[in-house]
């Protein structure tokens, strides 16, 4: 049997529609969008079109839309650039941000920002009460992102953003996984500024977007040649920016049939999970049509993971993958779960080629897994070493969920 893939928020395959899109952009078409010539008009207008795809997929018009090589990208120019035109005061985001919005907001501690963190309750949501006290500390910019990449919770982003704006601070939401998953809407979301990925959404991996309010001023993090209009230099990629304009038209037509399609399997999952005994964080809350995210306590999410490899099932642990050490998920930590628990998270997350067989086939293995796993720990000596660690892999270097 083919394995299953139930990790699209790491990433997606690449759609088969956007592939064809893309593929006359390398070899016929492959001009330089700065060339005068044909050829370069022609790779132009490639690239104009699909910034109004992107532009129209989010409800915001063409010249709000920057191609950039990521959403990593994009939220580092967006707290960055907005900072360095800025007066230090405070930055502050959600306890539960990506590292790639995390760690530039850390580290504008260095020009003298404080940095603050508003806290999630314990199924993931952002304390509405912890915004409002910190937004009244003098604040210059703020970051909330739409929907969390582990737990897929959903906040309230435009509720913020009205708060943010009444502080008179920057806010920008990172719309990476909630993009192409629940309907996003730039001008509704109210706020400076967005983060869009393409490989979150069947696109092409190494392009994205920063959409911005056109009053905002940023200071470009990659100088050089003036394109996108003088805030972010480099030779357009002009194949993965056409497939990032054809995925999302391609989202967008698809959401609504997708979602419900997920949300099916979705409550399955939960449905087999809780019958099993597992803890389903972020349970409860607004979240994802597509993520569970679930712990069995005394076993090892990345062991699990592994041994769900070997089954022909990819899903995700919960574990910040960024050094030696088994850090269990800050995300699980700032909503209060205990580091043993956080330490058993494993991340599930669907999309639109799975099916309901694949999702039965996988509540049996994991059944399964967890029967033997489970034996393996009763197993182990007194004060020995846990056999369960011990199994573990080798860890990858770089930070994947
Ligand atoms: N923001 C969120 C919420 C993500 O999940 C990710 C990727 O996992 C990123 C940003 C980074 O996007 P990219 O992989 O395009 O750099």
């Amino acid at each position: 049997m083919l394995p299953a893939y139930f990790d699209h928020n790491a990433t997606t395959p690449l759609s088969g529609r956007v592939l064809e899109a893309m593929l006359p952009y390398f070899q016929e078409s492959f001009g330089n969008a700065s060339s005068r010539h044909a050829f370069g008009r022609a790779a132009r207008k490639a690239v104009d079109d699909a910034r109004e795809q992107v532009a129209d997929a989010v409800g915001a018009h063409p010249s709000q839309v920057y191609f950039v090589s990521g959403g990593t990208e994009a939220n580092n120019l967006l707290i960055k650039g907005a900072a360095a035109r800025l007066r230090p005061s405070q930055v502050a985001v959600s306890a539960v941000e990506h590292p790639c919005v995390m760690k530039p907001a850390l580290a504008l501690r260095e020009s003298g920002w404080k940095f603050r963190r508003f806290s999630v309750d314990n199924a993931g949501r952002l304390d509405m009460t912890d915004v409002q006290a910190a937004l009244r500390e003098p604040t210059g910019l703020a970051s909330v992102m739409l929907a969390n990449n582990e737990t897929g919770v959903v906040q309230d982003v435009a509720a913020v953003a009205e708060m943010a704006r009444g502080a008179g601070a920057v806010i920008h939401t990172d719309a990476v996984q909630a993009f192409g998953k629940v309907p996003v809407s730039f001008a509704d979301l109210n706020v400076h500024a967005m983060t869009l990925s393409a490989h979150k959404i069947y696109g092409p991996k190494g392009i994205g977007a920063l959409i911005l309010d056109k009053r905002l001023d940023i200071m470009p993090q990659i100088i050089g040649g003036g394109h996108e209009k003088g805030l972010r230099a480099g030779t357009e990629n002009v194949p993965a920016i056409v497939g990032f304009g054809a995925a999302c038209s391609l989202a967008v037509s698809g959401l609504g049939q997708s979602s419900l399609q997920l949300q099916s399997l979705r409550e399955r999952l939960d449905q087999g999970l809780h019958a099993m005994g597992a803890v389903l964080f972020g349970d409860g809350a607004a979240r994802l049509p597509n993520t569970g995210y679930f712990a069995f306590p005394g076993i090892d999410g990345e062991t699990l993971v592994m041994a769900l490899d070997r089954a022909g099932f990819a899903v995700a642990s919960g574990s910040a993958c960024s050094s030696d050490s088994a850090e269990p998920s800050p995300v699980l930590l700032a909503m209060g779960v205990e580091r043993e628990l956080a330490r058993c998270a494993v991340r599930i997350s669907l999309g639109r080629e799975n099916e309901m067989g694949q999702v039965e086939r996988f509540l049996q293995v994991l059944q399964e897994e967890i029967f033997r796993l489970k034996r393996l720990v009763t197993v182990a000596p007194q004060g020995g070493s846990d056999p369960l660690r011990a199994m573990k892999p080798a860890r990858a270097e770089s930070y994947t969920v």
